[in-house]
C-alpha cells in the first residue's frame, strides 16, 4: 500500500521538489517500507519520537523537525537534525545555535510563517522575521544557517483560499532574499504543501512537500 502511494504521488512531483515523507505516530516498519522505495526524507513532529526512530533506522536517512519546537527539546536533536522547518522565534534559533556549536555543526532551518487564516497555527509575520534577521543576536550565529521558509495553508475546501495562501509564502519568500539573502547560496527552499494541497503548492513554487496521510494513510490521533 505505501510503495503504491508513493509511486502516485512520486509520478505529480516534478524534479527539483523534494518529497518529505511525514511519518509522525507512524511505526518504524512503515518507515523502513518508504525508505525501501527510496525515499531518504522523513518528517517528524515530537523530538523525542524522531529521536527513537533515528536510533533505529539506517543512518542515511534525513529527518526533518516539522512541528512546534521546544526550546527545552533542541539538544536531544542537535548532533543529526537534517532541517529544522518550524523557526518561530529568535529565542528558539538562539537556542539551536547554541546547541549546534556544542556538536561543532551548522543547523539547517527554515523560518515558519503564519500565513493561515486560523489562529492556532504557529509562524511569524513577516515583520516579524525582519526584526529577527535585523536583530546582533541573529548576526552572531555562526551555527545556524536559515534556508528558506515554511508555512502551513488553512485547513479548507477553498482551494482559492490556500493557494492565495501559498502565494503569500512565496512573497515573503522573494521579499526575505532580495533583502537579506541576495548572496546567498543556500536560501533557496520553500516548505509547503501537504496530501490534500501539495500540487497547489507545488505550482506556486513549493521546493519541499510534506506529505503523510496520502503515504501512511490516516492517523489514529489528530496531531
Ligand atoms: C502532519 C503534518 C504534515 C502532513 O500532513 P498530511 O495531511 O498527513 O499530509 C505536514 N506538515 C506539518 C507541519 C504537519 O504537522
Amino acid at each position: 500500500m505505501i510503495q503504491e502511494n508513493l509511486q502516485k504521488i512520486l509520478a505529480n512531483i516534478p524534479e527539483g521538489v523534494t518529497l518529505l515523507a511525514v511519518s509522525k505516530t507512524k511505526p518504524e516498519s512503515d518507515i523502513l517500507e518508504a525508505y525501501n522505495y527510496g525515499i531518504r526524507n522523513f518528517g517528524e513532529n515530537k523530538v523525542q519520537e524522531m529521536v527513537g526512530k533515528y536510533e533505529n533506522l539506517p543512518k542515511d536517512i534525513k529527518w526533518h523537525l516539522i512541528g512546534h519546537l521546544q526550546t527545552n527539546k533542541v539538544k536531544y536533536m542537535a548532533s543529526f537534525v537534517s532541517l529544522i522547518h518550524s523557526v518561530d522565534s529568535l529565542n528558539l534559533l538562539e537556542t539551536i545555535n547554541k546547541e549546534a556549536v556544542k556538536v561543532n555543526r551548522v543547523i539547517p532551518c527554515l523560518l515558519q510563517f503564519h500565513i493561515a487564516s486560523e489562529e492556532t497555527k504557529f509562524g511569524l509575520s513577516e515583520d516579524e522575521a525582519y526584526a529577527l534577521l535585523e536583530s546582533d543576536s541573529y548576526k552572531a550565529m555562526k551555527n545556524v544557517e536559515i534556508c528558506g521558509v515554511m508555512g502551513m495553508a488553512t485547513n479548507t475546501e477553498n482551494m482559492d483560499v490556500v493557494r492565495s495562501e501559498f502565494k503569500h509564502l512565496k512573497q515573503i519568500f522573494d521579499n526575505l532574499h532580495e533583502k537579506y539573502f541576495v548572496a546567498s547560496t543556500t536560501f533557496k527552499t520553500i516548505s509547503m504543501g501537504m496530501s490534500h494541497d501539495y500540487q497547489i503548492a507545488i505550482e506556486e513554487g513549493s521546493t519541499i512537500v510534506r506529505i503523510g496521510s496520502s503515504i501512511f494513510g490516516e492517523r489514529n490521533y489528530n496531531v
